[in-house]
């Protein structure tokens, strides 16, 4: 008796088997997944993201093969991978969750209506966020751009329930697949902190959620400020590679803490007010939302751009926030914000040239998320803060690493110095330096400009837009 024709599950950020809506309806068939490294795509994972997919992938493919699922590996145009598999295979039809950057979204129509004509049912279906981006509008029938609308409108709709795994039966003929180590995808220059800091996969995402909303969600609002506080989820990662769906983590944490979640569910709200604007002003990682911007005089300076990259500008909490993202392929959100005011305002580098270091370096680098967050504190985005808004990075450092807690784990040579001239140590007198072993300019910098030199010269800038 010859096999049942098999249906092709196409993974891509979706690399889960829960909840998984993709995966509901290929199961109804025998079926075998293919995850395909798309040569094609403008914004082609970054160096630790390509860490995080290797591990990921090879979990993914674990937890398949324990089913009798296959997991096969195929690099090139999704299209013509697509059409080979289907044709190999005489696969009855194809199934994916939806991305939504502009790219992924042109790529993914063409290969519908291509293999419509072939009469291969294509179908794709929402897997990562809570609601689609055109499935909510303003009175006015347009795309929200001010946050607080948006997530009061969020806030009272109804999401279905997370679907459990359900029986899989893996289609037996096997199919040749690419061999995932030879992509070169890991190890990277991070490989050692990456791996402990992270647990990518589908397990290491329930355990971090069940971890997370058992000890740490209560204090979420009182702690998530503190870089130096094990206060936020530390999700985004496995938001991004679709390891939990933000419908697991919105049913959990309700379930568990009702309203108590919600300072917390707040934040998926702005992952998806930032997939409902990339949806609809798809140009964002590239191009200010505000074209006035278009004009803006930036410098551009490689060695400021150096220096803040390996975290030597002077200011310890820029410095803790770029070696602990060095380190780890992530950084503490409120440093985060401190960090690319830094580029953008004391700096005067471009938006994007931060943008693309996130991208290459952060675990959860997201389009969607890092562009709109860098846009937003660039104030050229939606909603974006205001352009007088100049973090002082000594201020900001005393008020939410009062101790120098966070600064000391990512700074040694500052680890003698205490509070308050951990925050501005070029304040300290020269013997409280030479008592903690600092000589700045050789074991520490100067700061590499003057805060309110540096804070005119934006505010000018700025006024002048
Ligand atoms: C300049 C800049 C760049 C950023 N780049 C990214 C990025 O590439 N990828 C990314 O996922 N986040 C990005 N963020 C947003 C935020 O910093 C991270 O999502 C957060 O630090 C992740 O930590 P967590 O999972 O512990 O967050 P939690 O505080 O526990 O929040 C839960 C989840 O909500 C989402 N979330 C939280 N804050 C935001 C936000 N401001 N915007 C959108 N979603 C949010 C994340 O998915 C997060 O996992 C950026 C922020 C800034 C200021």
């Amino acid at each position: 008796m010859t096999e049942e024709k098999p249906a092709i599950l196409w993974f891509r950020q979706d690399l889960r088997l829960a909840d998984n809506p993709a995966l509901q309806v290929a199961a109804k068939h025998p079926f075998f997944a293919v995850y395909i490294w798309d040569e094609q795509d403008p914004w082609p994972p970054g160096g630790a993201s390509r860490w995080w997919l290797y591990k990921s992938l090879n979990s993914l493919k674990q937890s398949l093969q324990e089913r009798r699922i296959q997991l096969i590996f195929r690099k090139g145009n999704p299209l013509h991978v697509l059409k080979a598999l289907a044709q190999e295979t005489k696969a009855c039809g194809i199934y994916w969750n939806r991305c939504y950057e502009l790219y992924a979204i042109n790529r993914d129509k063409e290969i519908k209506s291509s293999f419509k004509n072939e009469g291969i049912p294509c179908q794709s279906f929402n897997g990562s966020l809570l609601v689609e981006p055109w499935e909510i509008q303003t009175k006015t029938k347009g795309p929200y751009q001010v946050f607080t609308p948006f997530w009061k409108t969020l806030q009272n709709l109804s999401f279905p329930k997370p679907n459990p795994i359900p029986d899989l039966q893996g289609w037996k003929t096997p199919v040749s697949s690419e061999v995932l180590e030879e992509w070169g995808l890991s190890p990277t220059l991070w490989g050692q902190g990456l791996e402990e800091a992270w647990q990518p996969g589908e397990k290491g995402a329930l355990e971090r959620l069940n971890h997370f909303l058992e000890e740490g969600a209560q204090a979420y609002a009182r702690k998530r400020d503190y870089p130096s506080e094990n206060g936020t989820s530390r999700l985004s990662p496995y938001l991004h590679w679709g390891e939990l769906s933000p419908i697991q983590i919105w049913h959990q944490a309700s379930r568990i803490h009702g309203a108590e979640a919600l300072p917390f569910l707040r934040q998926l709200g702005w992952r998806e007010f930032s997939y409902h604007l990339l949806y609809h002003f798809p140009e964002l990682p590239s191009k200010p939302l505000r074209s006035s911007f278009d004009r803006f005089p930036w410098e551009v300076d490689g060695d400021t751009l150096k220096a803040w990259q390996t975290g030597q500008t002077g200011y310890p909490l820029v410095d803790a926030g770029m070696r602990e993202l060095w380190h780890t392929g992530s950084m503490h959100n409120r440093v985060r914000m401190v960090v690319a005011s830094f580029l953008v305002k004391h700096l005067l580098l471009p938006w994007q040239k931060g943008e693309e270091w996130f991208w290459d370096t952060l675990v959860d680098a997201d389009l969607a998320n890092n562009a709109i967050s860098w846009q937003w504190v660039a104030g050229c985005g939606a909603d974006a803060a205001p352009y007088f808004r100049i973090f002082n990075p000594s201020l900001q450092s005393q008020k939410f690493d009062s101790e120098g807690t966070y600064i000391k784990q990512w700074i040694p040579e500052l680890q003698a110095l205490d509070s308050p001239y951990i925050h501005s140590p070029w304040q300290a007198p020269i013997e409280v330096l030479e008592r903690a072993g600092i000589k700045l300019g050789t074991t520490y910098p100067f700061p590499i400009v003057d805060h309110d030199f540096a804070r005119k010269r934006a505010l000018e800038a700025l006024r002048a837009l």
